[in-house]
């Protein structure tokens, strides 16, 4: 058992991606201590609903995934409207072998609700309400840590103290949400979006199923919109009546919101890491605040690990900043297409959008240009200085909305079953055991301790190397016994290959967040785990063995 060697790492702000960066950081048994301005969790309303199913699967890996999707409404449908017609509905392809379905709606307070029975459960965090950090460098002389998470939300203090810019910039049009309660049949598993109803004009209308009979309603509404004369007037009851019709309902909670966009100029300063909402904020069409917020969380906890204990160099944390960035600058451009789409900037723009909405109620091949938001997707790392290229699986580029690119360098692997123990998938002699040779990954704060069951739960444990048939087994351990990190290799049994499109003789190294870091011949292995593990040297081609070792700075 490694036990971590530092104090523990400060996260600032404990909002879900705060929540999340300490729980992974437990996982890796890396104590944390979280601290928030707010007197207590205070659950105010809805917020970010819709997690998407990769994301419910990094919350799994922290003992809360399975929960938040069962007690989200998983819908299936995504209607279309343009003024009183349906243009189209799309219905999500089947699961597949995934546990969780492709999207779930819970209010974000029921989220943070879990996320906090976990942190209640779990040692290693130490979280504490009413604390406000104001000024880093002060606090972190009288508190040292050794890294440091902020997860301050769109607030910049914080960020401006560190000299990060926040460019982007803001909508006029302000978002008017409700969530009701109501009954309405046929809409409990189905997300209806409207373009220009006429109880809307002009705007868009968003309705999501939430659990226990809610509804969330988004209305688009201009700059100048006030609720609370919409209250008193009784405008704010015709709104709601002119979707549901004369049934009873009831307002559980409601707010204007405004949306931004805009990203930070840096995700990393030395040993700070931007991650959630103080890192970007893009508009709500998607679904991609939060869940690329718990997609940082993931990234900065395995890299915060792998350089506190040691098992990489200091330089691992600058790929936080250029895969997360790019995750975030990808997030923008989706997003911003979309708005482009929603409020036409020009008129120019203004008459793209007319003419696909009239042609879409005729001519299903316009549907796909009907954009109201691509959801959100696990990034691709292809150009990550951590990813080896594979000049036979080139990245293809975006691929179609709804679907993930094939296997290869940088990709989120498909998840699969694993089964422990399985055959080696040819009988040219790999051993079929999964070993680590160095051993030693704190078990931290893993919930359960059944022996992971899919490939992404094994991945998630630590640096993996699959074995395609014919690879050399004994030149593989000897890579992974080269490199200062755990490092486990693992027959690939015949299903997984099927499912990556394994090659005989290669190795696949998966990362701990599984994505594929690279797929290689054995004798190109320790260079891809080097490269993996953020050794300059690896990174820029020039691997040299005693490098391969981590030398990490002293720490405060
Ligand atoms: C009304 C509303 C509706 C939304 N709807 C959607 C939606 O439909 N879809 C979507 O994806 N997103 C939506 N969002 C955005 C979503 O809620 C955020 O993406 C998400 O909350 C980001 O989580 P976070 O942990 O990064 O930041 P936050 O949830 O903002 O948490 C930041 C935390 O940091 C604390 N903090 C800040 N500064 C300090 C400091 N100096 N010291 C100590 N503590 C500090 C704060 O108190 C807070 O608890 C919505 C937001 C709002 C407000």
């Amino acid at each position: 058992m490694t036990s971590w060697p530092h104090e523990p790492v400060l996260v600032v702000g404990a909002g879900p991606v705060g929540q999340t960066t300490a729980l992974l950081l437990a996982r890796w048994g890396v104590p944390s201590v979280v601290l928030d301005k707010r007197p207590a969790r205070d659950l105010v309303g809805s917020k970010a609903i819709c997690q998407q199913r990769d994301v419910l699967d990094i919350w799994a890996s922290v003992g809360a995934g399975e929960q938040i999707a069962a007690e989200g409404v998983t819908w299936t449908t995504a209607r279309t409207f343009h003024r009183a017609d349906e243009l189209f509905a799309h219905t999500f392809a089947d699961a597949g072998s995934s546990p969780f379905p492709p999207f779930v709606n819970l209010s974000q307070s029921r989220t943070e609700e879990i996320l906090d029975e976990r942190i209640a459960a779990e040692p290693l965090i130490d979280l504490r309400w009413g604390r406000e950090v104001t000024e880093l460098t002060g606090y972190l002389a009288e508190h040292p840590a050794p890294f440091t998470v902020l997860c301050t939300g769109a607030a910049g203090a914080l960020r401006r103290t560190l000299g990060v810019t926040f460019d982007g910039f803001s909508f006029d049009d302000r978002f008017l949400i409700c969530d009701i309660r109501t009954d309405l049949p046929g809409w409990a598993t189905e997300r209806r979006f409207f373009f220009d109803p006429e109880w809307n004009p002009g705007r868009q209308v968003l309705v999501h199923p939430c659990p226990d009979g809610t509804f969330r309603i988004d209305w688009q509404v201009p700059a100048d919109y006030d609720l609370d004369a919409e209250v008193a007037s009784g405008a704010l009851d015709q709104r709601i009546r002119a979707i549901i019709g004369d049934r009873p309902y009831e307002i559980v909670w409601k707010s204007v919101y405004r949306f931004h966009s805009r990203i930070a100029s840096r995700m990393r300063v030395g040993r700070v890491l931007l991650a959630g909402d103080a890192a970007h904020l893009v508009s709500p069409f998607g679904a991609r605040g939060l869940n690329s917020g718990v997609a940082d969380a993931e990234n900065a906890a395995w890299k915060i690990a792998h350089v506190g204990y040691g098992w990489a160099p200091e330089e691992l944390l600058e790929s936080y900043h250029a895969e997360r960035h790019a995750a975030a600058a990808e997030n923008l451009a989706v997003t911003t297409a979309t708005m482009d789409f929603l409020v036409p900037p020009d008129p120019e723009r203004a008459a793209h959008r007319a003419d696909v909405l009239a042609r879409a109620a005729v001519d299903p091949a316009a549907h796909a240009h009907v954009n109201s938001g691509r959801l959100a997707e696990p990034f691709w790392y292809h150009e990550s200085p951590l990813t080896t290229p594979d000049p036979t699986r080139p990245f293809g580029g975006r691929p179609a909305r709804g679907e993930v690119p094939p296997p290869g360098p940088g990709v989120l692997v498909p998840d699969v079953p694993w089964v422990p123990g399985a055959p080696p998938p040819c009988q040219q002699g790999d051993t079929p055991d999964v070993q680590c040779p160095q051993g030693d990954i704190p078990d931290g704060g893993r919930p359960g301790s059944d022996p992971p069951n899919r490939l992404r739960a094994l991945a998630r444990e630590g640096l993996l190397v699959l074995l395609a048939c014919g690879a050399d087994r004994a030149a593989a351990d000897a890579a992974a016994r080269a490199v200062a990190a755990p490092v486990r290799v693992a027959p690939l049994d015949p299903a997984v290959a099927a499912a990556l499109g394994a090659r005989p003789g290669e190795a696949w190294v998966l990362r701990p967040d599984a994505h594929v870091a690279a797929v290689v011949q054995t004798a190109d292995l320790e260079t891809a785990l080097c490269r993996a593990l953020g050794h300059p040297t690896a990174i820029h081609g020039i691997p040299r063995k005693e490098h391969a070792r981590a030398v990490l700075p002293p720490l405060r």
